[in-house]
């Protein structure tokens, strides 16, 4: 039987963030007749395997921090309050169900066909879905998005990497393990830890330098290493691992190397985590032959439009590598379909990625917008850069002994006589929720006298930003 055939004014390859916000945008506000194709569920990384399930497990986390921190301020609870992983697992897992059926029925309110199959790009005009029971499905479009994101490196070149899991296999882990291992340094590798040495795992770090992080700018990669440390993250610096093995009761040993070749080995290890960065989902969906140029990472090549090496092909999200970051595709992808489907005032419209903030929900949170004091040396000579700090330790730990009280650090980046503030640096509680507003005030291009003319909010953190000397 011939293939069922949809004519579709424009066809999302990949359900997630980016590709959601600009398949629905370009239905519901300019009337296009809009396809998404996905293969698993809908929402993409960010709902099923990241930022919503890692925000409520870090939650649980903070939560495990506060009934130890309430003993401080006079309630009487154990050290530790017993914790049900399997009851939150389910709990967690019953929320993202939910919400994959409310992306489901968004998809239907904004009028957007939603093919549940594995999309492959026959020409730069047509794909072919092939759905779960096998059978085929044709859609001419006449343009094409690609949003397929991306999904978690674990290093084949390393013996017995495939016992580990990654970020994706964390969502599956059913019960608290008592000891593990995570590898890598960015935002997931950090967050990860936190969660699991919060509640209460053995949690061992392993890190190929001094600090992880080593994107942020120094006061948040020194800062937040020397606090893992503190609250008892076993970090391994200058290690790299070089092979893994399981034992006879199914326990992982992990044997890492440091900088002079010298072997030391982690042994009774429940689950071992990659999270050593995400590489793109390009292979075999048909890019290459429609002619779509790949970086030699597997990228998608985009322009700062989103248009790809082919005309009426477009990219964006995790699979461009750009900012991997869910805001970023959703606001890429909004403004994509805006200028393609919106008519002359939208004719220039795209995403201005400077400036983007983004926290990492680490424990306590830190949070980043614009250069780091080293970048904005580079870019506008030392002598141009203005920068303050302060080290404070916030209120909340007033009540606490000394040794249970975590650090805040703030950096503002200025540059030149007005002192426009082109970065800032957060660290300590609190700061996921207090950089947004900040955010603002940046892209607007504040100077440091916008900060200062503005009246603090006492007693916070967030004050100590606008009362810097
Ligand atoms: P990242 O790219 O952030 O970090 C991975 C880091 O792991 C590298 O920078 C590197 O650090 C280290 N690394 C690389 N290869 C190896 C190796 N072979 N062995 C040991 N360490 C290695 O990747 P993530 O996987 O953490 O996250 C991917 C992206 O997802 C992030 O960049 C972020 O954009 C996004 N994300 C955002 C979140 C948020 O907004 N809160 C949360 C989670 C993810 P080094 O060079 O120092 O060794």
């Amino acid at each position: 039987m011939a293939p069922i055939t949809h004519e579709a004014d424009y066809v999302v390859l990949g359900g997630g963030s980016g590709g959601l916000g600009s398949g629905r945008a370009a239905a519901s506000r300019f009337g296009q007749k809009a396809v998404i194709i996905e293969n698993k569920r809908l929402g993409g990384t960010c709902v099923n395997v990241g930022c919503v399930p890692k925000k409520v497990s870090w939650y649980a986390a903070t939560l495990a921090e506060s009934i130890r921190e309430s003993k401080a301020y006079g309630f009487n609870v154990e050290h530790t309050a017993p914790f049900d992983w399997p009851t939150f697992k389910n709990k967690r897992d019953a929320y993202i169900k939910r919400l994959n059926g409310i992306y489901e029925r968004n998809l239907a309110n904004d009028k957007v066909e939603y093919l549940h199959g594995t999309g492959k790009l026959l020409s730069k005009n047509q794909i072919e879905v092939t759905q779960d029971d096998g059978s085929k499905v044709l859609v001419n479009a006449k343009k094409i998005l690609v949003a397929v994101g991306g999904k978690p490196h674990i290093p084949p070149e390393i013996p017995g990497a495939e016992l580990g899991t990654n970020s994706d296999g964390f969502f599956d882990i059913a019960t608290q393990p008592k000891k593990v291992a995570v590898i890598g340094a960015g935002y997931i590798a950090v967050e990860l830890a936190g969660v699991f040495n919060a509640l209460g795992t053995e949690t061992h770090l392993l890190i190929r330098h001094d600090t992880f992080l080593r994107t942020f700018d120094p006061i948040i990669q020194e800062g937040l290493t020397k606090e893992y440390e503190r609250v008892g993250v076993k970090l391994h610096k200058r290690s790299q691992a070089s092979k893994i093995e399981k034992d006879a009761n199914g326990k992982l040993t992990v044997t890492y190397k440091d900088n002079q070749g010298n072997e030391t080995v982690l042994t009774d290890v429940d689950h071992l985590i990659w999270a050593i960065g995400r590489v793109p989902e390009t292979k075999n969906i048909g890019l290459e032959e429609a002619g779509v140029k790949l970086d030699d990472k597997g990228f998608v090549v985009v322009d700062e439009y989103q248009n790809t090496s082919v005309d009426n092909i477009y990219a964006l999200g995790d699979v461009t590598g750009q900012l991997e970051l869910t805001p970023v595709a959703i606001a890429a992808g909004r403004r994509l379909s805006e200028r393609l489907f919106g008519g002359p005032e939208f004719a220039t419209r795209k995403l201005d990625y400077t400036n983007v903030p983004s926290v990492v929900f680490s424990h306590p949170e830190v949070g980043s917008v614009g250069l780091t004091e080293p970048q904005a040396i580079e870019q506008y000579g030392k002598e141009n850069v203005k920068v303050y700090t302060t080290n404070f330790t916030a209120m909340y730990y007033a009540m606490m002994e000394p040794e249970h009280k975590a650090p805040t650090k703030y950096k503002l980046v200025t540059v030149g006589p007005e002192e426009k503030v082109v970065g800032l640096h957060i660290l300590g509680l609190g700061s996921g929720e207090m950089l947004q507003g900040f955010g603002v005030a940046i892209k607007m291009g504040a100077t440091k006298a916008d900060f200062d003319n503005t009246v603090a909010i006492h007693p916070t953190s967030a004050e100590e930003i606008v009362t810097l000397k």
